[in-house]
């Protein structure tokens, strides 16, 4: 249940940054879910619509982005996307966490490790 702990901590922020916004209502939640982050959006929404039940973004349409792995070798420099590779097994594209480039070096993760609230749209007191 993955996706369950992060669908809570998405709801927290987002219902804690709009009442601090001073919204009356939720309109719209702009997801970015990182490639590595294994999370299945879909899962993640579904958990999103049930905690936001009875709450100002009830009724909020919620979309999301998958943000694509892009990774640093510490060997020969290689920047960009990770390669991807069928596995026949699980019928799923997974991710080669080796260089590309030179297959030896080290990778560091510069993006596509996190889920996050890239933007809100609100409706204030008054509007
Ligand atoms: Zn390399």
């Amino acid at each position: 249940m993955h996706e369950m702990s992060v669908a809570q901590g998405v709801a927290e922020a987002v219902l804690r940054g709009a009442r601090r916004e001073g919204a009356v209502k939720i309109i719209r939640i702009n997801l970015e879910v990182g490639q590595l982050t294994f999370l299945n959006p879909e899962q993640v929404i579904f958990w999103l619509k049930e905690l936001f039940k009875n709450t100002e973004a009830e009724e909020a349409e919620i979309i999301h982005k998958t943000i694509p792995a892009r990774v640093r070798c510490s060997k020969c420099g290689y920047e960009g996307p990770l390669q991807v590779k069928e596995d026949p097994l699980f019928h799923q594209a997974l991710p080669v966490f080796a260089c590309p480039k030179c297959e030896r070096g080290s990778l560091e993760i510069l993006e596509g490790r996190d889920c996050i609230v890239s933007s809100i749209e609100i409706l204030e007191e008054g509007e």
